[in-house]
């Protein structure tokens, strides 16, 4: 079991070993019953202390997720977090569990495919707004006219009319570059890795805001990143804490989503937008801006982005279009300038020799016509009764001691509640009614926060939203007249 300690981050050995575990324990890399290594192993790997292990193990303890036998040995109580009595075979596979891995956290294995009813946790769109029976006429007569398109090999770079095709369409969104700027990636998830493969290693400072997507901490962590954080408040991220971070650091690259930004729904004003530029150039760091969904607006179109105001190319440019066009294209690209492009793109080689060109050629005659703006509409038309029906039920219905950040945008909503209240026992409770949201605490790269939870309005329909958002208010009221829910919940 591969636990990274960063010396630098500021959180105490202890509490890395024991959120290092938890990670790994969340993520289902550790079943129900898989013996831990012993203290004295796990203090001569990560080099730490005896008593930095036992304490980590203890409060592991305290909380339910670990069982200690005495002269057996620690084992993982995964029903802690499950909430209910499971006991397994013991598995043919446990071997598998010697072979260090890097990645503790993975946060989707732990969210996705689940089979509940109502999915808040689906930061996506409503399958029924996207234009899917266009894109199957057009995948229909592309493999009828060039069947070749599945017996050949496209670029790297990505296919050239879809290229082209971005340039017009990120023009039309004040996004400047050229053909030849443009990399066609397997979603934008993929281009934050090619960025953390290609310029993070171990050791690296890197500063990422938080909350912020959980992909992106993945990403980044799995290189064994030093991730530092700057909070981020009604206006992104905290730039004023950044000057001191970046003085104190010199972090090699700042991943940021200033638009509608994931999962607090904040937009970071010019202002700050100008003032990371500047510190970036002052410090030859890399900004990575990611930009799922910046045409999702409900009242004035954001500031311009980090990338237009780029004179030297600071900025590497993420756009996905899983979140206005289809996610199941997986088709994002991304944009950057000089040496930092060309390496980007000899790691899509390494990666995969490039995108799958059937899907490229399927949303091509998209986003060349007129329906791709027309589309746009329509969708922030919708989505924007969804925010507003998601922020009546929860005036309606929440306790007054919960809060939430009203977005002009975007798909998401953040949730805040008092921390006495733990979303690990919201997060069961609702999966009892088969609703899931995003707990808060997967958003966080270091020092996690528990009193908060994101739900997204976008992807299930109206009638689902409603009755969602009402029962996640009920547990709510339920809990707020318990009031010791969490003194009475010891296991979470
Ligand atoms: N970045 C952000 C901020 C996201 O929210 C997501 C998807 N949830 C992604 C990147 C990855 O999206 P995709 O790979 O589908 O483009």
């Amino acid at each position: 079991m591969f636990i990274e300690i960063q010396r630098k981050s500021g959180l105490s050995l202890t509490k890395q070993i024991y959120q290092g575990v938890l990670d790994h324990i969340r993520s289902e890399f550790l079943e129900e019953n898989v013996k831990l290594p012993s203290v004295r192993e796990l203090s001569k790997q990560l080099e730490v202390s005896l008593i930095t292990v036992v304490k980590a193990y203890q409060r592991l303890e305290q909380e339910g997720f670990v069982t200690s036998v005495q002269g057996k040995g620690t084992f993982v109580r995964r029903t802690a977090l499950e909430g209910r009595i499971e006991t397994k075979e013991s598995n043919p596979f446990d071997w598998q569990l010697s072979v260090q891995d890097y990645l503790q956290r993975s946060q989707f294995a732990r969210f996705h495919q689940v089979p509940e009813k109502i999915h808040l946790s689906s930061s996506m769109i409503d399958p029924g707004l996207l234009p899917n029976r266009y894109l199957e006429q057009e995948l229909r007569r592309m493999l009828i006219e060039n069947p070749k398109v599945l017996s050949q090999y496209g670029e790297i770079q990505g296919d050239e009319l879809l290229r082209e095709a971005m340039v017009g369409y990120l023009e039309k969104i004040d996004i400047p570059t050229s053909s030849d700027q443009i990399l066609v990636t397997s979603g934008s998830q993929q281009g934050i890795d090619l960025i953390a493969r290609t310029f993070v290693g171990p050791g690296d400072v890197i500063i990422m805001e938080a909350p912020t997507y959980p992909g992106a901490i993945d990403a980044f962590r799995g290189r064994g990143a030093i991730v530092l954080t700057v909070p981020v408040d009604n206006e992104g991220m905290r730039v004023d804490l950044l000057h001191d971070l970046c003085d104190k650091y010199k972090p090699k690259l700042i991943y940021t989503v200033p638009t509608f930004q994931n999962p607090t729904g904040t937009v970071m004003p010019i202002k700050r937008r100008r003032q990371v530029l500047e510190l970036a150039k002052s410090m030859h760091c890399l900004i990575v801006e990611d930009d799922p969904c910046s045409e999702i607006y409900f009242e004035k179109k954001p500031p311009a982005s980090l990338k237009s105001l780029d004179q030297d190319g600071h900025v590497i440019y993420l756009k996905g279009l899983s979140k206005i066009l289809a996610p199941g294209c997986r088709i994002g690209v991304l944009t950057a300038s000089g040496s930092i492009f060309k390496r980007l793109v000899a790691a899509k080689a390494n990666a995969d020799l490039g995108s799958p060109l059937l899907t490229q050629r399927a949303i091509t005659p998209f986003i060349t016509s007129k329906r791709m703006m027309e589309h746009l509409k329509k969708l922030r038309t919708a989505l924007k009764v969804r925010r507003d029906l998601a922020l009546g039920i929860l005036s309606k219905y929440a306790p007054e001691e919960v809060y939430w950040f009203v977005p002009k945008g975007g798909l998401n909503l953040w949730i805040t509640f008092p921390d006495w209240f733990d979303t690990e026992y919201l997060m069961l409770e609702a999966k009892k009614q088969h609703i899931t949201f995003l707990p808060g605490s997967a958003c966080y790269p270091s020092e996690q926060e528990n009193h908060h939870f994101r739900i997204s309005y976008s992807y299930v329909n109206e009638q689902q939203l409603e009755q969602g958002i009402k029962i996640i208010c009920d547990i709510l009221q339920k809990a707020k007249k318990q009031k010791t829910v969490k003194e009475n919940s010891p296991q979470f």
